[in-house]
């Protein structure tokens, strides 16, 4: 792609309200665009990204078996009381009337929904265990959003539900989709961790929680320095009668082995094993090899905006961000230095362009008529992770500059060697 023609919305000044980093290179690399307090636009640069996290997700779990679907953002409160959480969820649930005085609510989340779809979509035990899934908007209507799409009050999340016959088939569903879960986090390329969790408003038994480590994460997590437990805060200060958490820190863990350290997460997925709950409030019932059941329901969330936030916090440096091979909105910046000085820069830029995309390489072209400084800040605010420079030099030494975003200085390829060269950088 030409930068000429791409919307790229970068910006010199961070908005006055980012408090972190992530929220304000999201700003300054064009990847949002705030439309109200906790809405955004997605500028084509975030886009990118964002289809990018929802690619990796969405290719796990189609490994993993699960089935996508989409439902409605718009659901009839009706549903809500039935399973008579329109008043659990409070405010965070936005209701609305229609034009017959009909009471709606924008999607928080889909139990109600998927419940009430297997009323008639699943008749016979045959069809378990399944799992469906959709990738879709959010609104929960938070009392105070913030740090950008990080705590939003419109959000893209990937929603799955696993229904099955029994609790042991419970345990393999849930199982499943948490390896799903590692392979997504381990593909996306961020570190993180998963602990034991509260399952709050969404109710049932076992919970999981999937963070990724940040000292700006609201989450604080607790992990023994010695075995594999590991908690998050919130709920060991439950199990422990209210205790300070960061009283946690140093002291022995709960499973016996080693010391409790403390460090800050940003949730990005949550898994829970539901139960019956929602089948049998919702008479969901499902013909069984002797008479009808309830199925075990699970329920499996991953944040796809939020990750692309989360990543973010972990990748960055003083000039912007530096993506992840995964989640880069182009694997190449091309960069023309002063073509007007000579002609041959514009046509040498065109041909190394023109060899990237011939082979398969994402590559924007820094083709605009600007000065180089613009578009080095531009390029490196953005984080596309490899960046080739193509100026008088090349032209007198034959040799192409290649820089990785984070390096300092430039490595020096002949032409015949860029292609292997970008590919395994
Ligand atoms: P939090 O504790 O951060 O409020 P939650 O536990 O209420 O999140 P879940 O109901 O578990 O969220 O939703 C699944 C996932 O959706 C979360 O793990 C998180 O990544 C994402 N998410 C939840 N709320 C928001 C939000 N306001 N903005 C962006 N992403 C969100
Ligand atoms: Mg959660």
């Amino acid at each position: 792609m030409k930068a000429s023609h791409l919307i790229l919305g970068t910006q010199r000044e961070n908005p006055a309200d980012a408090e972190i980093i992530s929220h304000q290179l999201m700003i300054r690399a064009g990847l949002v665009r705030q439309v109200s307090s906790g809405i955004y636009n997605w500028l084509p640069i975030g886009k990118k990204v964002l289809q990018k996290v929802e690619n990796i997700i969405r290719e796990e779990m189609n490994i993993a078996g699960a089935q996508e679907i989409l439902m409605p953002m718009v659901q009839p409160a009706s549903l809500w009381e039935e399973s008579g959480r329109i008043d659990q969820y409070g405010q965070e649930l936005l209701v609305f009337l229609d034009r017959h005085e009909n009471k709606f609510c924008l999607g928080p989340t889909h139990e109600e929904i998927i419940t009430d779809l297997c009323k008639n979509l699943l008749t016979s035990y045959k069809q378990l265990p399944v799992t469906l899934y959709q990738i879709q908007t959010k609104f929960r209507d938070e009392i105070r959003p913030r740090f950008g799409v990080m705590r939003s009050r419109e959000f893209l999340m990937k929603d799955a539900y696993s229904f099955d016959l029994d609790k042991e088939s419970l345990d393999q569903s849930y199982s499943v989709m948490k390896e799903a879960y590692i392979k997504i986090f381990d593909s996306l390329g961020l570190d993180y961790r998963i602990v034991k969790a509260d399952s709050g408003a969404i109710g049932g038994s076992d919970s999981e929680e999937f963070h990724v480590l940040a000292d700006s994460g609201e989450d604080l997590l607790a992990f023994s320095d010695k075995s594999e437990y590991a908690i998050n805060a919130e709920l060991l200060t439950e199990l422990q009668d209210g205790q300070d958490p960061y009283s946690l820190e140093g002291k022995p863990s709960p499973d016996g082995k080693g010391l409790l350290k403390l460090k800050k997460g940003i949730e990005v997925g949550h898994i829970f094993k539901l139960g019956r709950k929602y089948s049998e409030i919702l008479n969901l019932r499902i013909q069984g090899e002797n008479n009808d059941i309830h199925p075990e329901m699970g329920c499996y969330g991953i944040g796809a905006s939020r990750i692309v936030a989360a990543a973010i916090e972990q990748n960055h440096d003083e000039k912007g961000i530096i993506w992840p091979k995964a989640l880069a909105p182009f694997e190449v910046a091309l960069v023309e230095v002063n073509p007007k000085k000579k002609d041959e820069i514009k046509e040498k830029s065109s041909e190394i362009y023109n060899l990237l995309k011939e082979n398969d390489i994402d590559v924007l072209w820094d083709d605009r008529e600007k000065r180089p400084g613009v578009k080095f800040t531009d390029m490196e605010v953005t984080g596309i992770p490899l960046i080739i420079i193509i100026g008088e030099r090349t032209l007198e030494t034959g040799e192409i500059e290649i820089k990785k975003r984070q390096d300092e200085k430039p490595q020096l390829v002949s032409h015949q060697n860029l292609i292997s060269t970008v590919k395994t950088n």
